[in-house]
């Protein structure tokens, strides 16, 4: 099963690619997690990260085809974000899950978790990234029937259980 889950950042993506990769035990593989750690030995990575702009094209897409070489169980989570990595990418994914939130939401929950990079400039930059980059990536799913749409506005726990409900309905078909 591959999967790929977008959705703009404060979207709650990462708890519930977590919980997808547990339930269906399959690799969680989270682009932001690992440039995070590049950055802290590479500072054209950290001040991109610390921008909220996104790494170049070429960097990521290496990065992520290397891990999931040969692997057939994956969720990508935060990758592919723009139409090119999309393109580059070596394989057609199952199904796509777009994590769709209210833009007040997504502030409220940025800034309540604190993390370095999520300064009140930086949620506005990654926002306005995020239509003009990653919306694209969302729609070429949309055209190629692979995308899910889930409302990323409740609970985490009721979120996760309608995941459930699309992947279990999936997986039956
Ligand atoms: P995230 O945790 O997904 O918000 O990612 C943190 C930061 O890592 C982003 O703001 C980008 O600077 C960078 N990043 C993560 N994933 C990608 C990607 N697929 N392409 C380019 N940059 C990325």
């Amino acid at each position: 099963m591959r999967l790929i889950i977008l959705g703009p950042t404060g979207t709650g993506k990462g708890t519930q690619a977590k919980f997808i990769a547990r339930l269906l035990k399959i690799k969680h593989i989270e682009s932001g997690a690992i440039l995070r750690k590049e950055a802290k030995k590479n500072n054209f990575i950290k001040e991109i990260i610390n921008k909220g702009k996104l790494v170049p094209d070429r960097l990521i897409i290496k990065i992520i085809n290397k891990i999931i070489k040969n692997r057939k169980n994956f969720i990508l989570d935060g990758f592919p974000r723009t139409l090119t990595q999309a393109k580059l990418l070596k394989f057609t994914p199952n199904l796509v899950i777009y994590l769709k939130t209210n833009k007040n939401n997504l502030v409220k929950r940025l800034l309540l978790r604190k993390r370095s990079d999520d300064t009140k400039e930086n949620i506005k930059e990654k926002y306005n990234v995020y239509l003009k980059k990653t919306l694209p990536v969302i729609n070429h799913y949309k055209r190629k029937k692979l995308l899910v749409t889930v409302n990323g506005n409740p609970s985490i726990n009721q979120v996760s259980k309608n995941i459930k409900k699309i992947l279990t309905k999936y997986l039956l078909q």
